[in-house]
């Protein structure tokens, strides 16, 4: 089947994003920055929004993990098999590294909608015969390797995507760079677009920059400077072949070293951030640019445990294309809300059974914690103060964790083994799991499985956030940081609780450690476990509210169509 000419003649968004996650099958992404993109992608087919988006292909994934008797995180490759799931095109470019000549070749998937909707996506590899085998290695590891293998593979992204879609004939109206990985496609912008020298002209005239800016959107995802990608000139200049004068360049990318931040907000007609919050702190960070924000969402179907697809199909039809839909929550009973709820419970239980041979209570509070594994997340917040957590939670609550840490990550890597050691020595007081190798498959079990989805990130570091985004369709409250998307969607005691003091300065410095534990046990103990135990109306109050008051808003079509009236008219 190759009718993908029928995808050249519609103007089309490029939507360049170094990770994306469509389904787990497809292992091309390590957390909520590839997630959001595979559901940008979602809600772009489901509205039919003309987009065709640019990935590397990744081919031994991200990482497998599995939990050792130690309660260390193993790696192991996620090797998948391309051929299987998609269609390798026939046209090929050609981009130059370390100048050797590198092929890139493009596979295609289609993100199909039930309204007929089809968003292209494709997947750059450089494992082509006559590539050196070097090079053949670049579209292997989803952020593996050293700076040099980052930068190449940033090249192809950038450069060759730019490349092969104009060798494929599609006519992009707009790039959308999701995250800075993929700012070097200005750069082949830039050098395509250059003006035929005239006399009275200097070198620099002949450099059209105004007319890359028109056609760029920027979106930044990270609140602190570290960040941010940098390379030290040096290994640019060694590494990528380009014919843009390095003090232009410099004034593009930056004097010291080349920011993929920084070359990307320079060369884009609009910047955001992805939440309010993030919005005003990226400005903060960048005072000469302004920087605008569209709230992060999750796409509603994909993210919608079956058994609440089949209640909503009932009573709100076509929610899954129409998520405002949501906001009439209150005209389904509340009995059917708590049994569809249980359901996608008792399916949680199960699957942990299997898995990790625990059988956990269905009559007992239940709390998630699951996400990319990440020092700042404090996924072991709650174990502060394990006495006081004891005598609070024995008998009333559980809890089910997960999350992977990025291998080099040795912090990271040590605070799952602390949690662990936890979970292992107090697990005969308060039943708790650590369900191993998180990816989407897992979070759409785990999420809506669970009564109540915690997040206690520093602030104000935690960008958006999305998972609670997922677990609110799901009718699943959030208990959570003032940070991110929760500051826009909390309501307390009516969408959800807090946790710690309200968000005020922008400063990365603040750190409400005792603050924030003293409110998540406070919390737990006078008002949330009694409410659970001793109000169930209340509680599916609260149930609905995270639908209706949340998930009405917080999710990819809404955000989309804001892209569309705010980014991409321009
Ligand atoms: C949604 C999702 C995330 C993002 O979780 P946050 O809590 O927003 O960080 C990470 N990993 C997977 C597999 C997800 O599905």
């Amino acid at each position: 089947m190759s009718d993908w000419k029928k995808f050249l003649p519609e103007q089309r968004i490029a939507y360049f994003s170094m990770e994306i996650g469509l389904t787990s099958e497809i292992p091309t992404y390590s957390g909520g920055l590839g997630v959001l993109a595979g559901d940008t992608i979602k809600s772009a087919a489901d509205l039919k929004i003309p987009l065709v988006a640019v990935t590397l292909l990744s081919r031994k994934g991200y990482f497998s993990q599995s939990i050792d008797d130690q309660g260390r995180q193993q790696e192991s490759p996620n090797q998948w098999h391309p051929e299987n799931l998609l269609e390798c095109l026939p046209i090929k470019t050609l981009i130059t590294i370390e100048e050797r000549d590198v092929k890139i070749q493009a596979w295609l998937y289609r993100v199909t909608s039930p309204s007929r909707g089809q968003v292209p996506v494709l997947f750059l590899d450089t494992d082509i015969p006559g590539n050196a085998a070097e090079d053949r290695r670049i579209t292997d590891h989803l952020y593996g390797g050293d700076q040099a293998y980052r930068f190449k593979q940033e090249i192809v992204l950038g450069i060759g995507g730019a490349r092969i879609l104009n060798q494929l004939g599609f006519n992009i109206r707009k790039y959308h760079m999701n995250e800075g990985h993929a700012s070097l496609l200005t750069l082949e912008l830039l050098t395509h677009g250059r003006r035929p020298l005239e006399e009275t002209w200097d070198e620099r005239n002949s450099w059209n920059t105004q007319e890359v800016t028109n056609k760029c959107v920027f979106t930044t995802h990270t609140p602190v400077r570290a960040g941010h990608d940098q390379f030290p000139y040096d290994l640019v200049e060694r590494i990528l072949d380009h014919e843009i004068p390095l003090d232009l360049l410099k004034d593009l990318g930056g004097q010291e070293h080349l920011n993929m931040t920084l070359l990307a907000m320079n060369l884009s007609q609009y910047v955001n951030g992805v939440a309010k919050k993030h919005g005003e702190v990226s400005q903060a960070m960048f005072p000469g640019f302004h920087i605008h924000a569209i709230t992060n969402g999750i796409h509603p179907f994909t993210w919608t445990s079956p058994y609440f697809v089949n209640l909503y199909n009932r009573y709100l039809p076509s929610w899954a294309t129409e998520p405002e839909l949501l906001v009439r929550v209150d005209s389904i009973p509340d009995d059917e809300i708590w049994d569809t709820h249980c359901g996608a419970k008792a399916y949680l239980f199960q699957y942990i059974a299997e898995t990790c041979g625990v059988e956990l209570d269905p009559d007992i509070l239940t709390i998630g914690f699951a996400r990319r594994v990440a020092t700042y997340k404090r996924g072991d917040l709650i174990f502060s103060d394990m006495d006081r957590l004891l005598s609070l939670g024995e008998g009333k609550l559980q809890m089910v964790f997960g999350g992977k840490a990025h291998p080099h990550d040795e912090p990271g890597k040590e605070l799952i083994h602390r949690m662990m050691q936890n979970i292992r020595q107090y697990g005969d007081r308060i039943r708790m799991v650590y369900l191993p190798n998180y990816n989407m498959d897992v979070a759409s079990r785990l999420i809506p499985g669970v009564d109540l989805w915690l997040n206690t990130p520093m602030r104000p570091l935690e960008a958006s956030g999305t998972s609670g985004m997922k677990a609110a369709i799901n009718g699943v409250p959030n208990f959570s940081v003032l940070d991110g998307w929760w500051i826009e969607g909390h309501i307390e005691g009516v969408t959800g609780w807090s946790i710690g003091p309200a968000p005020n300065g922008n400063s990365i410095s603040q750190n409400h450690m005792d603050e924030d534990v003293e409110d998540l046990y406070a919390k737990l103990e006078n008002t949330i476990i009694p409410l659970y135990y001793q109000d169930r109306s209340g509680w599916i109050r609260i149930m609905k509210n995270a639908i209706g008051k949340n998930a009405y808003y917080f999710n990819t079509h809404v955000m989309m169509r804001r892209y569309v009236t705010e980014a991409y008219c321009h």
